[in-house]
């Protein structure tokens, strides 16, 4: 049994990433200065998009979102339930009501055709979340956005440097927003983006970041001198520091690297867990290239004999960091005591009962991975219904 505890995910800092930090901080600015706009070239040059915004963090850049999309009071925004509680928590933050939709079985991302089932008058915008970093079916949600005059909201966070169809993610919704948390694609410590084509929206969300405030000569209402500005709207401190940024650039750099990492350690999972009986592996759509943030197994607990609880602790128990992406949003007791209840998403429930998330980062070895796989096949071996 290996010694040291091996985590689900983990950041990759190099000497490089620290020469580009205090860089900074000899600077003059450590906040507001030149290296956020070159943070945000590069995420452009990324994802194929026309703007990007900086954000504080990844929830900063779905409050942000929301707001640009004009979510209020009275709105509904139909989401994935398998996510981390932030991307509903937005809808919330702008007064609006976040309606879970069910996933596929097979992708784990939100189905299409339970978006439609839940639209009423009342739906907005529709936020879909590329869970693990799979691209979810774009084609069909862009469809229905139009059909129904939705905006589409994407939660990328999982999914930098992912595409659809040849499309890279942060450049096919109205907006598409991006977390560097030390466990995402790439990291700033904590720091977020979104990502847009249109430049009203781009607009509301610099307005956003920074209180509410400009100083842009075309926008300000009055001209009282070169001191003036103007705050607009109510916004917020959601600004990310050069520092941030500076560590996002040469993160960025590394990207295409960090992704082959990750494809290749997924696909030696998807290798060795093909004939495994016991466990079920994540579909993926054709045409599609994931992120492969995330490598989340299924227990087909029709062949073996315990609960999830019983297999995730073995692996625990090996020093192995497995962890669970994600409890349904709902199942929280705030979204509970909101009125939310148990049953509104089978495909979700039933799947959040079996998931394991497994070992994935570009900094692991191919040794970790297949200690990984060993210490799986022998677990699941002794507990599988004969
Ligand atoms: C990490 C994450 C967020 C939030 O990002 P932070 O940078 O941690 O605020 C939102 N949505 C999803 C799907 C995430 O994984």
């Amino acid at each position: 049994m290996r010694e040291d505890f091996l985590p689900y995910g983990r950041q990759w800092i190099d000497d490089e990433d620290i020469a580009a930090v205090v860089e900074v901080l000899k600077s003059d600015y450590l906040t507001t200065g030149p290296v956020i706009a070159q943070f945000e070239e590069k995420l452009k040059e990324v994802t194929g998009a026309q703007y990007a915004v900086a954000l504080s963090n990844g929830t900063a850049a779905l409050h942000a979102a929301c707001f640009a999309a004009g979510i209020k009071e009275g709105d509904e925004v139909i989401t994935s339930p398998m996510t981390f509680a932030a991307t509903a928590n937005a809808v919330l933050y702008c007064g609006g009501k976040p309606v879970f939709a069910d996933i596929c079985p097979d992708t784990y991302n939100i189905n299409p055709e339970e978006i439609k089932r839940k639209i009423t008058d009342k739906t907005k915008a529709i936020i879909p979340v590329h869970y693990t970093g799979q691209p979810c079916d774009m084609d069909e949600i862009m469809k229905i956005a139009e059909e129904y005059n939705l905006l589409v909201i994407e939660d990328g966070a999982h999914a930098l440097g992912a595409s659809y169809k040849g499309k890279m993610i942060g450049n096919i919704g109205d907006m598409t927003t991006f977390s560097f948390h030390p466990v995402k694609p790439v990291t700033t410590g904590e720091g977020g983006a979104v990502t847009t084509n249109n430049k009203d929206f781009y607009e509301k969300l610099l307005l956003f970041r920074s209180h509410g405030i400009t100083r842009d000569a075309d926008k300000l209402l009055k001209d009282e001198g070169t001191w003036y500005y103007e705050q607009q709207i109510l916004g917020y401190n959601y600004r990310m520091t050069d520092i941030q940024a500076a560590l996002g650039c040469s993160q960025l750099n590394k990207l295409d690297y960090f992704l082959e990492k990750r494809r290749e350690y997924a696909k030696l999972y998807n290798d060795a867990f093909k004939d495994c009986e016991g466990v079920i592996r994540p579909r993926q759509l054709p045409d599609t290239l994931s992120g492969w943030h995330l490598y989340v197994l299924q227990l087909d607990l029709d062949k073996i004999r315990p609960d999830r609880r019983v297999i995730f602790d073995e692996l625990r128990i090996h020093n192995i960091g497995v962890n669970v992406h994600y409890i349904p949003v709902y199942y929280h007791p705030y979204y509970q005591k909101l009125g939310y209840q148990r049953g509104l998403c089978p495909e979700a429930e039933k799947l959040y009962e079996r998931i394991i998330s497994l070992p994935l980062f570009p900094k692991m070895t191919k040794e970790d991975i297949m200690y990984v796989i060993k210490c799986v096949k022998e677990i699941i071996g002794v507990y599988i219904k004969r």
